[in-house]
């Protein structure tokens, strides 16, 4: 037997990982961002095969990541993390500079970056797991704690897209734990799968917890992927 909600004991960070083909800059936030071994530092990245970012990376022999702070902006986990890059320019109005692979390092809610040269890349199936060796790093920001998935989850409410190495199907953990949400109201963003709940609110754009989702704000919008109101059905 396995058990949906066993996964969600898992913990990760959260990282913004790049890459760039000429001119052909990509980026999405993933949390299968692990260091492999030490001396020399590598770090495996899994990337799903139906990311427009994987053949990028994989075609650019190098990669870069910037971890993720606690004060990372949704609106720019929204636009890497549920947007691709074949419909938006995911890196307009974002800083970043290139790092000396030619992969972009964005600067952007990040309290320090990594940049990897591919030393091999396995294929797993449904994704490709990238292995690269550290060639430089910094940190950014000694204040800010590293966003974990927990804290996603937890306080921002995101879930992972379904592209996610550990994307879980929400369905099942509703059939198999109905106790897990509360019985207040929620109505589900159909783009990035964040829940709203009325007993809740939306303390990140100061929502009082107990408002009802049809007194929320005409011009209030999905905390985690930017989408607005219409793209909200209840749950
Ligand atoms: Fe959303």
């Amino acid at each position: 037997m396995i058990k949906p909600d066993s996964y969600f004991k898992v913990t990760y960070g959260l990282y913004l990982v790049t890459a760039r083909l000429g001119e052909q800059k990509v980026g999405y936030v993933a949390n299968t961002v692990f260091q492999v071994t030490s001396s020399p530092a590598r770090f495996g990245v899994s990337c799903s095969k139906d990311n427009f970012s994987t053949s990028i990376i994989e075609r650019s022999g190098s990669f870069a990541f910037s971890v993720l702070g606690e004060r990372a902006s949704t609106g720019l986990i929204g636009d890497f993390g549920y947007r691709s890059g074949r419909e938006i320019d995911k890196f307009r109005g974002v800083n970043y500079f290139i790092g000396q692979t030619g992969s972009p390092i964005i600067t952007d809610s990040a309290i320090a970056w990594f940049e990897c040269r591919t030393v091999e890349t396995l294929d797993l199936g449904s994704h490709l797991l990238m292995i690269g060796e550290v060639i430089a790093s910094d940190v950014l920001n000694d204040q800010i704690k590293p966003l974990t998935y927990q804290y996603y989850r937890d306080v921002l409410k995101g879930f992972s897209p379904k592209n996610a190495p550990t994307y879980v199907d929400k369905s099942l953990l509703e059939t198999n734990s109905p106790g897990m949400l509360s019985e207040s109201e929620i109505w589900q963003c159909s783009l990035c799968h964040y829940a709203y709940e009325t007993d809740k609110g939306d303390p990140i754009s100061g929502i009082d917890p107990g408002t009802r989702f049809q007194d929320l704000p005409d011009d209030w919008c999905c905390p985690i992927c930017g989408a607005d109101k219409s793209q909200f059905f209840k749950d």
